[in-house]
């Protein structure tokens, strides 16, 4: 997949259907693909954060999720295809999730959110199982528990939705400890599917 590069941080030239095509390739690999959805705050905070750059520059799958990404991309003649979103990709994934019986466990958000996104998702995708849930308040004495749990759950998807850039450098963090095959950075996404 070509990458564009827009203040140094390489972001993928996909439209949403071959960003969606490449997330099911993802899942039918044996290894832990990192996908992050930078908006242009991300990239300006990238901009002085060689840590934060370098975790987007190894990110397996980077779409652009901003308008300003597009606009950016069009006034260099860049390339970049269309927006794409957290919540457009995740919308398809589960789709697919749900008619091949593949498992999401949801990290993030206020307590009860990740549930209550849990129960939404299930009422709206057939056939999809939410392996497991977890808040994102948790201490960093938590975190090995929690990783366990991912784990454990046998999950093939894990929406990490503990904000921008917390959620990429969390997810860079942990990324040999995780046996999931996508780990994607949500935001907000959990508090949309929350309803
Ligand atoms: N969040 C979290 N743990 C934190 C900080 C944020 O779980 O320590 C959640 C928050 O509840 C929300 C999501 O991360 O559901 C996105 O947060 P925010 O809107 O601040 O980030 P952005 O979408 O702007 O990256």
């Amino acid at each position: 997949m070509k990458r564009v590069e827009i203040l140094n941080v390489p972001i993928h030239a996909v439209s949403q259907h071959e960003a969606v095509e490449a997330l099911i390739g993802f899942l039918n690999q044996d290894k832990l693909m990192k996908v992050y959805t930078p908006n242009p705050e991300i990239v300006m905070l990238a901009q002085a954060d060689e840590g934060l750059l370098n975790i987007l520059k190894d990110g397996d799958l980077v779409v652009p999720d901003g308008i300003g990404l597009i606009m950016a991309s069009k006034l260099k003649g860049l390339g970049l295809k269309e927006r794409v979103t957290g919540v457009d990709l995740t919308h398809r994934l589960l789709s697919y999730c749900g008619n091949s019986k593949k498992s999401v466990f949801i990290l993030g958000g206020k307590p009860d959110v990740p549930e209550k996104a849990a129960e939404n998702i299930e009422n709206k995708y057939n056939g999809i199982k939410i392996a497991g849930t977890q808040h994102g308040y948790f201490k960093q004495e938590e975190n090995e528990e929690i990783i366990n749990s991912i784990n454990s759950s046998k999950a093939d998807v894990l929406f990490v939705c503990l904000g921008a850039p917390r959620q990429e450098i969390w997810i860079d963090d942990n990324k040999d400890k995780l046996n999931c095959r996508i780990a994607i950075g949500l935001g907000g996404g959990v508090d949309i599917y929350a309803g």
